[in-house]
């Protein structure tokens, strides 16, 4: 039979109406017998994720501030749950034993923590399945680094004899007890864990989004899904700020070649976007997404004859290291460098940096220029297609956009474009013309 790992999101499970369409989801298919569950999340625009509520009642009570009425809403989302799914649970004496443990100052993990831990209790005695407490089974070193291998072992030689679990996302231990999570948005990784260590067909990921769309729907009018995306297509545009999943869910799948499937807990019939090692499928676009930041500068470097001048990159680069900013981009030329970094990181460095520069490698002129933005069209369908960029830049011209720089990887994946901030909508639009709406016809 078939293994899925199925996560949900916290707005997933947010309420009773919604723990149902998850029951749901899960009969519908008897290969789905591992669930991670997140905390409850928002039930609307203006509601408060169980999560943030605990960590706001445990800093009140470890800091001696009154902490009951937090506590007493916390345990009111539950038991509102708990009821809406008429189910016999009652939860008294977890919320004694967590107050006792916030009193003690168990820490803000472990505070953290019992939004997935109840939530799991829940999902458990609702769908009949065995609760895993991910304390017993998803371990950290004692730096508080997930420990993957003994994860992997332990997880796998438990979840061998369960036929169906829940096991609580999030949060683990370490060898000594103490509860540690993962970085906010969490559950993603360990749902990833956990298909890893059943060694499972499939991980479906559900949330509140149809799956990973080609642009932000904020700047591209209803922008169309990704079908298939492969993970390193996914981390390019993750890094560029498009976000779905927690950045560290694809390490432990992708060492199993398991792929993952982002579903919509609102819409099960679509079949939202499914991120792959690799694969033969012809993307529907020429382009699989575009995804940019703004907030960049780019530092000019001027230099006749710097061509020949051995070090010459690198002496730059040292002084930016010793401010310890970062780079994004390095275009050259002949006789120029240019240097891209993160506005934010920069600025209170501007002046002692092009010091630093002028003694490195006395240039000619060095120039700066602010409040440009970066665009990363992305797609492993642009290395058989010619005049890609081409296209691009024909778009942005017609746009009246002003191309500052450009940037092509060699792995041919993506085409970075610097472009000033204001025109940074308007390009995404032009690029998603382009390719989409065009190629759509
Ligand atoms: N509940 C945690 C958070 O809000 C983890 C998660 O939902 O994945 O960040």
């Amino acid at each position: 039979m078939m293994k899925k790992v199925v996560k949900f999101g916290g707005s997933s499970l947010a309420s009773a109406r919604q723990f149902k369409k998850v029951g749901e989801i899960i009969r519908s298919d008897k290969s789905r017998r591992y669930v991670v569950p997140s905390a409850p999340g928002k039930r609307n625009d203006k509601d408060e994720k169980v999560t943030d509520l605990l960590y706001q009642c445990y800093d009140a009570a470890s800091e001696g501030r009154s902490y009951k009425k937090i506590l007493e809403k916390i345990k009111t989302r539950y038991d509102e749950i708990i009821d809406g799914l008429d189910l016999n649970l009652n939860l008294d004496y977890e919320f004694n034993q967590i107050e006792e443990n916030f009193l003690k100052k168990a820490g803000r993990d472990y505070a953290a923590s019992r939004g997935e831990y109840l939530n799991g209790m829940i999902m458990a005695a609702y769908l009949g399945y065995e609760f895993v407490d991910a304390a017993q089974v998803v371990f950290f070193d004692d730096n508080g680094n997930f420990d993957a291998e003994t994860t992997n072992r332990e997880l796998g030689e438990r979840l061998e004899h369960i036929e169906r679990a829940v096991i609580p996302g999030f949060y683990g231990a370490k060898q000594d007890g103490t509860i540690t999570t993962f970085s906010r948005g969490g559950s993603d990784v360990t749902g990833s864990i956990v298909a890893r260590a059943i060694h499972a067909d499939m991980y479906e990921n559900w949330t509140d989004v149809s799956g990973f769309l080609v642009a932000d729907p904020r700047i591209v009018k209803n922008p169309q899904v990704i079908e298939t995306i492969t993970y390193k297509e996914l981390r390019e545009l993750a890094y560029m700020g498009a976000s779905v999943l927690h950045e560290d869910a694809i390490f432990p799948v992708r060492k199993e070649g398991i792929p993952i499937n982002i579903r919509n807990t609102n819409r099960p019939e679509d079949k939202g976007t499914l991120i792959v090692e690799s694969t033969c499928r012809k993307p529907r676009y020429t382009i699989t997404g575009i995804a940019g930041k703004k907030g960049f500068c780019s530092i000019n470097i001027e230099k006749a004859m710097m061509n020949t001048e051995v070090g010459f990159g690198r002496k730059v680069l040292e002084v930016f290291e010793r401010y310890g900013i970062s780079f994004e981009h390095m275009p050259s030329g002949i006789d120029t460098m240019t240097v891209l970094v993160h506005q934010s990181e920069f600025e209170e460095y501007e002046q002692s940096v092009i010091a630093g520069i002028h003694r490195a490698v006395e240039p000619d002129f060095v120039e700066m220029e602010s409040d440009l933005a970066l665009i990363a069209v992305v797609g492993r369908g642009m290395k058989a297609s010619r005049g890609t960029a081409g296209r691009i830049f024909s778009a942005l011209a017609h746009a009246r956009v002003n191309v500052k720089m450009i940037d092509q990887g060699s792995s041919e994946l993506n085409i970075i474009i610097g472009v000033k901030n204001a025109d940074f909508e308007a390009a995404i639009r032009a690029i998603y013309d382009i390719f989409v709406t065009t190629e759509m016809e």
